[in-house]
């Protein structure tokens, strides 16, 4: 995860865009993105990182880099997720300001020269706050909703609501997030975890203009729940409290029983009540370990110390 230096200086801005199987966006996204970003610098370059697609996306971009120089491809050796797939090509920008941008077209690029402004002001982080998600359906706009108020209650780090991964970052914000070095990478927190001069605009968000989503609720369930881990360690603490106060309910309830045993004798044994002690208890352990195995997990992955994704060919 090294970023070039060396005539980096002479690219101004870059626009990084992920893409796994995009070949039905490619047109339409170079079409509408390409001029605006001319608008805004004369230095500029396209970075696309090819996320083990399957279909004809790097057949395409390959043929595009005929007529666009400043078109480079980072191919990656197969599909490694979305975060992943952007911290590649972050780390092979060249500009001073480097914007990220879903493929999808989403994310209006009108918005470009807006947020070039924002950084020619002085600001080093220009990031959208999606005004509505009127584009997600119930169930997407509920759980989100959800997701966010947990992770804002339990972490340090206040996680904007609804701030996508459209965000513009200055050279120094950029090697700065390049420099962290865990593994399980919740990008989102860790651009707010930064710091440096942040401008929030407010938009709506469009629906996708063309194929669909990648995401689904098992993967969006494995992203939360690498935000939270990432960003609170309240879930492991909590259990020695619940812990501590069942136990102490427990010996409560133990007085209780001695006591009763002595003034009253010995009682019929409880069958029903036993039984829902000892699987209350049980499923108390349960999750106990449970969310000691998703913690495990994360020191298992950082240990290993694996890179974030592989490249396979860059073509420049
Ligand atoms: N993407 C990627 N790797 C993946 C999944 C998605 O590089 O494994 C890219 C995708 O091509 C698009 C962007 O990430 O440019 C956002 O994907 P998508 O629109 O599917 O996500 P959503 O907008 O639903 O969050
Ligand atoms: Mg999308």
């Amino acid at each position: 995860m090294t970023t070039q230096t060396g005539d980096r200086r002479a690219v101004e801005l870059s626009v990084v865009c992920p893409m796994a199987n995009e070949e039905d966006m490619l047109t339409i996204f170079f079409d509408r993105v390409r001029p605006l970003i001319e608008s805004c610098s004369d230095a500029w370059e396209i970075v696309v990182v090819n996320d083990g697609s399957t279909d004809q996306t790097l057949a395409q971009l390959i043929k595009l880099r005929g007529s666009m120089p400043q078109l480079r491809i980072v191919d990656l050796s197969r599909n490694f997720g979305k975060e992943a797939a952007l911290t590649a090509g972050l780390a092979h920008a060249q500009g001073e300001a480097v914007i990220m941008i879903d493929a999808d077209l989403q994310d209006p690029p009108e918005l470009i020269p807006e947020m070039v402004a924002c950084w020619r002001e002085g600001y080093d982080v220009v990031t959208h706050v999606r005004s509505n998600r009127d584009s997600d359906s119930v169930l997407k706009r509920t759980t989100a909703g959800a997701f966010y108020s947990i992770i804002n209650k339990i972490s340090d780090t206040e996680i904007t609501p609804n701030a996508g991964d459209y965000r513009l970052l200055a050279r120094g914000a950029l090697e700065a997030f390049l420099s962290l070095e865990e593994r399980t990478r919740f990008n989102k927190g860790l651009f707010e975890w930064l710091g440096f001069r942040e401008k929030q605009l407010l938009r709506a968000r469009a629906d996708r203009a063309e194929g669909h989503t990648k995401w689904n609720y098992r993967k969006l369930y494995s992203f939360a729940i690498d935000g939270i881990t990432s960003f609170s360690s309240l879930p492991l603490k909590i259990w020695s409290w619940l812990g501590f106060g069942l136990a102490l309910g427990a010996l409560l309830y133990g007085v209780v029983i001695v006591v009763r045993t002595m003034v009253f004798g010995v009682d019929q044994p409880g069958y029903a009540s036993m039984m829902t002690v000892i699987l209350f208890f049980n499923g108390v352990t349960l999750i106990g370990i449970g969310i000691m195995g998703e913690y495990l997990a994360r020191i298992f992955i950082e240990t290993k110390r694996r890179p974030l994704y592989i490249v396979r060919k860059v073509y420049e």
